[in-house]
Parts: C-alpha cells; sequence; structure tokens
C-alpha cells in the first residue's frame, strides 16, 4: 500500500517536513549551501554550472544558493570575479534559475561582497586593517562609499529578482565584508557605521531592509549571520543575538549560521571536524527569534541531518560539498537508503583546494561534478567482459563506473576487503570519513552487479579471456636503504597502521609527505579520536563550549601526546608545505599541539641500537627512537602488468600503478571513471 503524497517520508519525518515561508513553501529542509565552484565568473561557463544544479535540483534539494556574486566591482573576491550590477549581467543566470525550477527546487542568489578579503588592490573595508591572509590592504571606506555600498546590494537584489531567483542569501559571515562591519576586530570606526555594537551592525540590518524595499514581500531574504567568529576581538554573544533580532525586523526570511572567519586558526569543516560539531550554536539562537534558522557545517548523512532537525535545534540543515559529492543525496534519503549515498568525507582535495588555485572545483569521490556536461556516463551498445585488478580507489571506481554503463566486470583484489589504501586512512583518528567511503562503493558493487573476487591474487594467465584488461594494483612502499635500513627498529608505515607493530614511546618517522603527516597523527593519539567527542574537540582546540565569549575562543587544552615523535624530510624548509591548501595548516597544527619536532633538510646517517643518526646542516645528532618508520613515498606495483605483457596481452594501467608519484585517491578514482567511460 503506498503512503499519501503528503504523509510524513518514513525515515526521516523532519528532513522531508515541507517549510511553508508564508510566500513561497520550500519541498524538504535540505539547503544546498552556498560554494564557490570557479564557473560563476564567466558567463561563458554558466550552462556547465546550470547543468550541475539541474542535477541537485532534479537529486530532490529543497532550495539552492548559488555561489558569491558580487554587488559590484569593489566587492569582487577577484579581479573579474563573479558579479551582478549590470542589467546585461541578468540573461545568463536565466540558464541557472530555470535549471533549478525545472528540478522543483528553489533558488537563491548570493550576494558577497568580499570586504578586505577581496584579493584585488580596489578592495575596502570598514577600517584600513589588512587580512592576514591576503597581500592586499584594504582602503577605509567613506560614509557615502558605505550609502552607496547599501545601494549596490539593492540593486543586485532587484537584478536577481529580474532573472528569476526566488530570493537572496546576503553573506554576512565568514569575515567578509559585513561581518566586518560587525566586529570590533575589523570595524574601528567611530562615525555612524561603528564604534558601539548598535553602530556596528547598522550596515547589515541597512541592507536588508533596503533589499526588502527593493524586491518585495514574496522575495526570499536569506541572512548569513556569523553566530561563532572564532577570531579574536569577534563578535560575542549578546551582539550576536541583538544582530539576529534586528535583521529579523527589517525583513530577514530566514538566518542561515556562518561559522567561523577563514582567518580563524580553528578547523570548521575538514574531515577531522566531528559531524555536526557546531550546531548547538544554532540552538541556542533558536528561542531568541522567530524566523526559520538554518544549521551547517559538517552535516553530509541524513541521520546527523534528522538528528539536528528532530531535537529542534534548526530548522533547515545546509550541506554544500555533500551534494557535490551526490547529486542525488537527498532522492537517496528519502527512499530510506542512506547507504546508496556517496558521502562526502570533507577532504577538500577536490573542491576548496581546487577553488583555492584558480581551478573549477570538482570532488574526489565524483569527479562528475562540475563537470555534467562532459563526463557522461553513456550506456554501451556493445558490452564487453572487463577484468580489474586491484579493489583500491582507482578499479573501484573504474568497475562501478563500467558496470553501470552495462559492461560485465570482475574485479580481483588479493586481499579480503576492498578499499586499497583507504583501509589504512580510515585508521587515522580525525579520517574516519574514509569507512564510508568503502562502504559506499561496497553498495555500489552489489547495486551494479560487478562480480567481486576477493582473496584473489590475479594472475596474467587468469586474465587471458577478457575483452579488457585493467591493472589498478596500486603500489609498493618505497624502501630507504641506508646503513641499518635493515634494524629491526625500522617498520613500514603498512605494519604500523596495520597493528602489526606496536610503537614504542619515541618514534621517528622518515618521509613527511601526507602520509608522513598521517602517521603521525595515528602515533600521537591513544584511544577515541576526539573527533568522535564533540566535547574533546572543542578543548582541544580552544572553542568556548557555551559560545558566550568574545569570538566564542576559549584557550586551546590539547590532550598530551601518546608517544614522543619526529617528522623529518631531506627537502628544506618546514615540512607540511605540499600539504592540501585549505587543510594543510590543520595538520601541521595538529602536529605542533601534539609536540611533534619536524625538520627539513635532514640527512639520514643510519640507525643503530642507540637510534637515527642524522645530520641537519654541520650538525650530527642521534635520535634516541624505539621505531623509525618508513613513510619515503611509494612505487607502482607492476609485476602483473609485465606478466601480461609476456603473455602478448594488452592492459590498461590506473591509479598508483600508473604513475606512484603524487599519487592521491582524486587522481585514482578520476582516472579509474574517465577510463571506464571511455571503454
Ligand atoms: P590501492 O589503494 O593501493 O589499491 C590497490 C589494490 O590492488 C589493493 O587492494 C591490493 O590488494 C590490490 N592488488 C595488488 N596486486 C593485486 C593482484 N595481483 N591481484 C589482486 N589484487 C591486487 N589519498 C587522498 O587522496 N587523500 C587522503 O587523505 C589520503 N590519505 C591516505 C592515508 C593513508 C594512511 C594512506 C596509506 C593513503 C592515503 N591516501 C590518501 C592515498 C590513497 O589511498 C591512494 O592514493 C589510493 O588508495 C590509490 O588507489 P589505487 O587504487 O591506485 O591503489
Ligand atoms: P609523498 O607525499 O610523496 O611523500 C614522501 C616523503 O618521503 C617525502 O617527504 C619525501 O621527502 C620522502 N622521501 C622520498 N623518497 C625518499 C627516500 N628515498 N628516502 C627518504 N625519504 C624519502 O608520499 P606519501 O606521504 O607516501 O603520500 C602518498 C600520496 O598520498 C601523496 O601523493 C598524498 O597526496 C596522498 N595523501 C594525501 C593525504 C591528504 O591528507 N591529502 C594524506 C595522506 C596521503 P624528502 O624527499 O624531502 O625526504
Ligand atoms: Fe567532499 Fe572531498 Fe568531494 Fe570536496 S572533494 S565534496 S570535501 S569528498
Amino acid at each position: 500500500m503506498s503512503l499519501p503524497a503528503d504523509a510524513p517520508n518514513p525515515h526521516y519525518p523532519h528532513l522531508f517536513a515541507p517549510l511553508d515561508l508564508g510566500f513561497t513553501t520550500l519541498r524538504n529542509r535540505v539547503l544546498m549551501g552556498s560554494m564557490h565552484t570557479g564557473l560563476e565568473d564567466r558567463a561563458r561557463d554558466f550552462p556547465r554550472l546550470a547543468a550541475y544544479f539541474a542535477e541537485r535540483a532534479a537529486g530532490g534539494v529543497g532550495m539552492i544558493v548559488t555561489g558569491g556574486f558580487a554587488p559590484n566591482v569593489v566587492g569582487w573576491l577577484k579581479p573579474f570575479g563573479s558579479k551582478l550590477s549590470w542589467p546585461w549581467e541578468v540573461r545568463p543566470h536565466k540558464f541557472l534559475t530555470k535549471a533549478a525550477h525545472d528540478g522543483g527546487a528553489k533558488i537563491c542568489l548570493q550576494l558577497l561582497h568580499a570586504g578586505r578579503y577581496g584579493y584585488h588592490p580596489l578592495q575596502v573595508a570598514p577600517s584600513k586593517i589588512k587580512a592576514p591572509i591576503n597581500p592586499f590592504t584594504p582602503r577605509a571606506i567613506s560614509a557615502r562609499g558605505i550609502e552607496r555600498q547599501v545601494d549596490a546590494y539593492a540593486h543586485s537584489a532587484r537584478l536577481a529578482r529580474e532573472a528569476g531567483y526566488d530570493g537572496v542569501e546576503i553573506m554576512g559571515s565568514e569575515g567578509y565584508f559585513i561581518n566586518e562591519f560587525t566586529a570590533p576586530r575589523t570595524n574601528r570606526r567611530n562615525d555612524a557605521w561603528g564604534g558601539t555594537p548598535e553602530k556596528r551592525m547598522r550596515f547589515a540590518v541597512e541592507i536588508v531592509r533596503r533589499v526588502r524595499e527593493a524586491c518585495g514581500p514574496d522575495f526570499i531574504i536569506v541572512y548569513r549571520l556569523s553566530l561563532l567568529d572564532l577570531v579574536e576581538d569577534g563578535n560575542q554573544w549578546d551582539e550576536i543575538v541583538a544582530q539576529a533580532q534586528a535583521i529579523e525586523k527589517a525583513g530577514a526570511t530566514i538566518i542561515n549560521t556562518g561559522i567561523g572567519w577563514h582567518e580563524a586558526r580553528i578547523p570548521t569543516i575538514v574531515t577531522s571536524v566531528p559531524r555536526a560539531a557546531f550546531v548547538d550554536v544554532t540552538a541556542k539562537l533558536k528561542p531568541c527569534v522567530s524566523l526559520p534558522l538554518v544549521t551547517s557545517n559538517r552535516i553530509n548523512m541524513p541521520d546527523v541531518a534528522e538528528g539536528v532537525l528532530a531535537a529542534g535545534k534548526a530548522d533547515l540543515v545546509s550541506m554544500a560539498r555533500p551534494l557535490l559529492a551526490d547529486p542525488q543525496w537527498v532522492e537517496k534519503a528519502r527512499a530510506g537508503q542512506p547507504q546508496r549515498i556517496n558521502t562526502c568525507i570533507a577532504c577538500n582535495q577536490a573542491c576548496l583546494d581546487h577553488v583555492f588555485e584558480n581551478k573549477v572545483a570538482s570532488c574526489l569521490l565524483n569527479p562528475r561534478a562540475c563537470h555534467e556536461t562532459e563526463l557522461v556516463y553513456r550506456k554501451t551498445y556493445s558490452p564487453k567482459r572487463i577484468a580489474i585488478v586491484g579493489a583500491g580507489p582507482a578499479g573501484l571506481a573504474c568497475a562501478t563506473v563500467a558496470a553501470e554503463r552495462g559492461h560485465r566486470v570482475t574485479l580481483f583484489d588479493a586481499a579480503g576487503e576492498i578499499g586499497g589504501q583507504f583501509n589504512y586512512a580510515k585508521r587515522i583518528p580525525g579520517k574516519e570519513e574514509f569507512h564510508e567511503a568503502i562502504r559506499y562503493f561496497a553498495n555500489r558493487l552489489e547495486q551494479t552487479g560487478v562480480d567481486l573476487k576477493l582473496g584473489t591474487t590475479a594472475t596474467a594467465e587468469m586474465l587471458r579471456d577478457f575483452d579488457e584488461v585493467v591493472v589498478a594494483t596500486g603500489i609498493v612502499p618505497r624502501k630507504v636503504s641506508f646503513p641499518g635500513s635493515d634494524h629491526a627498529k625500522v617498520v613500514g608505515y603498512l605494519d604500523v597502521l596495520s597493528g602489526k607493530v606496536a610503537v614504542g614511546r619515541r618514534a621517528v618517522i622518515i618521509g613527511a609527505g601526507g602520509i608522513g603527516f598521517d602517521v603521525a597523527e595515528f602515533l600521537t593519539v591513544e584511544g577515541e579520536s576526539p573527533t568522535l567527542d564533540k566535547a574533546r574537540w572543542m578543548a582541544e582546540w580552544g572553542v568556548d563550549p557555551g559560545f558566550e565569549a568574545r569570538g566564542s575562543l576559549a584557550r586551546p587544552r590539547p590532550e598530551p601526546p601518546a608517544r614522543e615523535v619526529w617528522l623529518l624530510q631531506r627537502s628544506p624548509g618546514a615540512p607540511g608545505r605540499k600539504l592540501g591548501k585549505t587543510s594543510g595548516w590543520v595538520h601541521r597544527a595538529t602536529l605542533k599541539a601534539k609536540r611533534v619536532q619536524m625538520l627539513g633538510g635532514v640527512e639520514y646517517l643510519g640507525v643503530d641500537d642507540a637510534g637515527l643518526r642524522i645530520r641537519v646542516g654541520d650538525v650530527e645528532q642521534v635520535l634516541p627512537a624505539d621505531h623509525v618508520v618508513v613513510c619515503a613515498g611509494q612505487e607502482p606495483r607492476r609485476e602483473l602488468q609485465a606478466a601480461l605483457q609476456a603473455l602478448g596481452k594488452a592492459a590498461h594501467l590506473i591509479g598508483g600503478a600508473d604513475v606512484a608519484t603524487e599519487l592521491d585517491a582524486k587522481r585514482a578514482i578520476d582516472q579509474g571513471s574517465r577510463l571506464a567511460a571511455a571503454l
């Protein structure tokens, strides 16, 4: 018996309850949060952006918020970046609004004035104070200039309405222009726009009031309010409540939660941040206003979202990256199939890191994200028998895409479980989300009908009769060679992470790449990872648990390290420079808090019973160590390919088996997916 169309969803009733805004209704409580993809900056990329939105709208999201658009040139994020200020800029936006509406979603344009975060010399700010993350110093804006900015917001919102948007989101958080007005950290004015909390918030309130006036009563105004600045001299709780109430009075429809300025030294979205870490601050605001509140940050699965809504902590949940990873997230949740969701692991590797490198965003787990028009998995008319050897990320992506297209795929792995190196990554404290990626692929293999042969080391002979052979056998860890490198103290990272070797109290790590850093985190944390315990995590990073202090900062109280660890590299300079743009600083700060001693420019002289002898510059020393853990990169594992060649059988190489240098899962999955799309 089927349920009536308006019956509550049996799996996630709160998540799928429509939200009546008075003049319009959202079909559910999922807001696709604003995220810059790099497709916003040029009108010629709008058809691609529309295709990206269309898939998410068809996948069931309630409302989409676009990436940020500046209301004028001084508000640019970067030179010639996304902006909506002229009538002729309206037309391309109609692609986007149509794409969202055709899929049944509402769509709001985000109005983002970058203020002193603008990466260009025209930037302005309430006061002439340079941001620590930007080389440009802003000009302090005049009072007349401020009036012009308010006009620009109202004008831009009117154009958004003309383009068919259901509303706008006014970006008032993350340390951008409006937030710079509200916080004493960046507003040192003594005129009508600064000096007291009331005057500091006047700019925000005026913008909301003027946008409402310009766009009429039946237009959604989401205001993104910084509930936690996480910087010194940020706002304090009573000021934030006053801002929320004034913004409600000025005519906003919804308040969205903003967490942390971009210059904050507390991570807010990376994978080691606990799931739903900050929802309690949204909950704290709830009794103070009557507008619907959106909560945000590290909500990536339906049970987490439902839990937050059911507990009355918020009225909507915002997700950006989870919808990049899986455009069907909402539909899968609605159908009660969370196990089918391709869960965002919060790695930032293909989304935010790309944006910061001026590349188009995508997703490590879903290379089609923002490439929907170009990477298409078409049904095949000539199914082939395909053998794929290796069920690591490269082989899994290749197998599932090829099978989805209609090929008959057999996937071999010598191990007893799928996942390849992800089975080591998931053991790192703070990387628990990697379990989800393995779960997703396991489900996907089943759904697409891949014939999985675990515990089977494939030989060339076994592959002779397949139409296509794909070698995805991964890597072998690189060995080091210096005197004593065969000493019993010298162990490989795989043996350490698998628990084969119980590492002593003093460890030296050779190699400070991504894996060296991960191993250092593994060795310094004992017991349950703080990522799984919000209170411990907040204490470690210094977030005021009551959210009362100015900026919500408290004194960080890192837990003592489980071991004394050294992390070494041969290259000069501080280790960790090559880590991800948006996550590397978190790894460096984590290890610093654990008192890991990091050294660059190291020459390895040898290992003996005393420990590891090194030279740095002219100085030789012995690092007394119980174990020396080698994390010195990898080499491709290719013996199978050689055997296939001897049989005269051609094979495709993907992932680490192809190129091990600087291999990461992003490349492995992208390469596997693209090969499968072409077979
Ligand atoms: P692998 O994952 O190595 O898989 C190869 C598979 O082939 C294995 O399962 C193996 O058993 C199988 N195999 C080999 N020979 C045969 C044979 N003859 N027959 C059958 N099966 C065979 N990358 C990131 O992008 N981000 C991260 O945060 C990250 N963290 C990491 C943390 C750790 C601790 C580690 C170890 C790695 C991490 N990586 C990370 C790297 C990432 O896991 C690898 O880049 C990725 O797994 C490579 O995928 P692959 O499919 O090429 O190879
Ligand atoms: P890597 O990043 O290439 O680092 C290897 C390290 O070993 C370097 O520090 C290198 O530095 C050192 N090294 C290389 N050859 C050596 C030798 N012969 N003797 C001694 N030291 C040597 O490789 P990885 O750390 O193994 O990581 C593998 C891949 O996984 C990387 O591409 C990385 O992107 C990915 N990964 C990513 C993350 C993430 O969080 N994004 C986490 C883990 C892994 P010197 O040459 O200066 O000594
Ligand atoms: Fe999430 Fe990583 Fe994909 Fe970004 S790249 S959406 S963080 S899984």
